[in-house]
């Protein structure tokens, strides 16, 4: 190579760097502040992460009971989304998951994912009471998702616990507790997430992140399962599966049925641990009936959601309160979980 055409290169590099550096601020500052701002759930959480980490017996042995209780109270109005209803279910399951160490998997390391939901109109169809977008309204109201993780060994693996914790509020002067549908569900996955918890703290950690995921607005229409398909906090590519529950708690103790797609690797796996727990499950069509799990079904992510059999039974009605809830079918909705987060992630 000649002189002068090594001259000129060096030329050319050097007029690279200073044009990268005179514009760098402007373009790309914001991008990476953006970056930094979200969680590192690509990185791996430090092994030492449990180590300085007490949490009293106390909380760790809370039961899911104690939850539904807490989430039908009249206080929280039936967690209608975009109301104050919503915001005290939101605070109330926020510190829960704070008080259990959990790595915020929400916007701006937060446990929080907000998004917008339309003006909805109630309206009755069967006996049911039901949202529809208002279309003479345009005005939005935020809802939001609840998200926060338990480390695993390998971050690039995710498995999502959920279940949505709106209902539908009141509705001509009417509460619908919604104690089944669905506190039953987030009050199932919160005492699973205590559960391993503990086992973390024990030694015992899952190999995929477990990401625990309490949905918004999905009697609105699976909004806030569907807003974190298309606004994914952590890369969909490494989500294995999602297992969704959804009035879990009511009806024959042992009757159980699940919403997926067709030849779900999950399927053999929930039948065998139902059955080895000495409950009964069928796979169900849902008859036009979906939930969560849906959105990730579009996705081709493994996506299902348990429901007790008898879920519609008073369904959507101000009737769905604790007198709903059997509570040994609650238990062993919660130990089916368990186990079946044990069989696929550890
Ligand atoms: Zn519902």
């Amino acid at each position: 190579m000649k002189a002068s055409t090594i001259v000129c290169k060096i030329l050319i590099t050097l007029g690279v760097i200073v044009i990268s550096l005179t514009t760098w601020p402007s373009v790309y500052a914001e991008k990476l502040i953006g970056l930094a701002a979200k969680p590192n759930v690509w990185l791996e959480a430090p092994k030492e992460y449990w180590d300085d980490v007490y949490i009293s017996p106390q909380i760790l042995q809370r039961r899911a009971i104690e939850d539904i209780r807490i989430l039908c109270d009249p206080q929280m109005q039936g967690r209608r989304a975009g109301t104050a209803g919503e915001t005290k279910a939101m605070v109330y399951l926020e510190e829960q998951l704070k008080a259990l160490h959990l790595l915020a998997m929400g916007e701006d390391n937060n446990y929080l994912q907000l998004f917008p939901i339309p003006t909805m109109r109630a309206t009755t169809i069967n006996g049911r009471v039901l949202f529809r977008p208002d279309i003479n309204d345009s005005f939005l109201n935020p809802a939001a998702n609840i998200l926060a993780c338990i480390p695993g060994r390998d971050p690039g693996q995710t498995v999502i616990i959920s279940a949505h914790y709106d209902h539908l509020g009141v509705y001509q002067g009417k509460l619908y507790p919604g104690a089944n549908d669905n506190a039953s569900g987030v009050s199932c996955v919160l005492e699973v997430v205590r559960r391993l918890t503990a086992d973390s703290l024990a030694g015992k950690s899952p190999i995929p992140n477990i990401v625990v995921a309490f949905w918004g607005a999905e009697e609105m229409g699976y909004l806030g399962s569907s807003y974190f398909v298309s606004q994914p906090t952590i890369p969909l590519a490494s989500i294995k599966a999602v297992i969704n529950m959804d009035s879990v708690a009511n009806g024959q103790k042992e009757d159980f049925i699940f919403w997926s797609k067709e030849n779900d690797f999950l399927v053999e796996t929930i039948q065998k641990i139902v059955s080895n727990l000495g409950g009964r499950i069928e796979k169900n069509n849902g008859q036009g009936h979906a939930s969560d799990e849906l959105p990730f079904v579009k996705a081709d992510i493994p996506a299902v959601t348990l429901l007790s059999k008898q879920w519609l039974n008073k369904n959507h009605t101000p009737a769905d309160d604790l007198t709903q809830i059997n509570e040994e079918k609650l238990e062993l909705a919660t130990d089916i979980l368990y186990a079946l987060v044990q069989e696929i992630a550890y």
